[in-house]
């Protein structure tokens, strides 16, 4: 038996699963995969993650925000509606919200707009930030230097970076999520080590499937497209790169993640 982890980042909203969602997400919580984090990155896509969510509150919750490569489809006419949708009880966080200038499909200064619009809206709910960050490390900081402080908490999802975002992240009293980008032999290796610099407490793990398909897989799965059942995969390397029991690293990214994302506040209404 597996021991309950929770991913906190999965696109379950993604057309790729369309014909048989249901059946990743059993496939998922057979695997050990206890609650899911659905992914929000445009005002569509968090409106189906909700809708996701309040179809089984007890394993789901969603984020709501707009990915910095959708940043120019965020006019400031949509921020009451993006504000509503993060009052939610069942939105978890902010987001995914940040900056990516590895291709630019939004102007760095619509992103910075953007970004700086979810992070007023996530102060003003009073939840925390889901953060992208891909080639964009020093003026993210810069902005998120300012808001830190009031913010109520933030992930740095899908950690890629080197040792020195990563060490500013934790001097902000960031959390830390971990991809299937651990296990690629390519590009991934600089995280084994610095993995291990995490602490446990702010530690956690994701699929973002259905990218990101962990390059390690034994026997290789047909075609390319990720699921939320290979996250005790990623939790098995995380470990073995910490040097410490699956099940300890299990227990510490779930209490995490469940924290985080408000899964232990009253559910009782949060089905209808
Ligand atoms: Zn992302």
């Amino acid at each position: 038996m597996n021991p309950a982890v929770v991913d906190i980042g999965l696109n379950l909203a993604h057309d790729s699963f369309d014909a048989d969602r249901d059946h990743v997400v059993e496939a998922a919580r057979s695997a050990g995969v206890s609650h899911m984090v659905v992914t929000g990155s445009t005002l569509g896509s968090s409106r189906a993650a909700i809708a996701l969510a309040r179809s089984q509150p007890n394993v789901f919750r969603a984020t709501a925000g707009v990915h910095p490569h959708h940043a120019r489809e965020f006019p400031d006419d949509d921020v009451p509606a993006l504000r509503e949708l993060l009052r939610d009880p069942l939105v978890g966080a902010a987001g995914e919200c940040g900056l990516d200038h590895f291709r630019n499909f939004s102007s760095p200064a619509d992103q910075e707009r953007a970004f700086r619009l979810q992070l007023e809206l996530a102060l003003e709910v009073g939840k925390p930030v889901f953060l992208h960050q891909r080639d964009a490390h020093d003026a993210f900081l810069a902005i998120l230097r300012d808001y830190r402080p009031r913010l109520a908490a933030g992930v740095a999802h899908c950690f890629t970076g080197d040792q020195r975002e990563l060490d500013d992240y934790l001097a902000l009293d960031l959390s830390i999520g971990i991809t299937g980008w651990i296990c690629d032999e390519r590009r991934g290796l600089h995280l084994r080590g610095l993995v291990r610099r995490i602490p446990l407490d702010r530690l956690m793990i994701e699929t973002d499937a259905p990218y990101l398909l962990p390059r390690d897989l034994q026997p290789k799965p047909h075609g390319r497209r990720n699921e939320p059942k290979y996250l005790p995969h990623i939790l098995k390397v995380v470990a073995a790169c910490r040097g410490e029991p699956p099940e300890q690293v299990a227990a510490a990214t779930t209490r995490n993640a469940l924290a985080f994302f408000g899964f232990e506040k009253d559910s009782d209404n949060l089905a209808n």
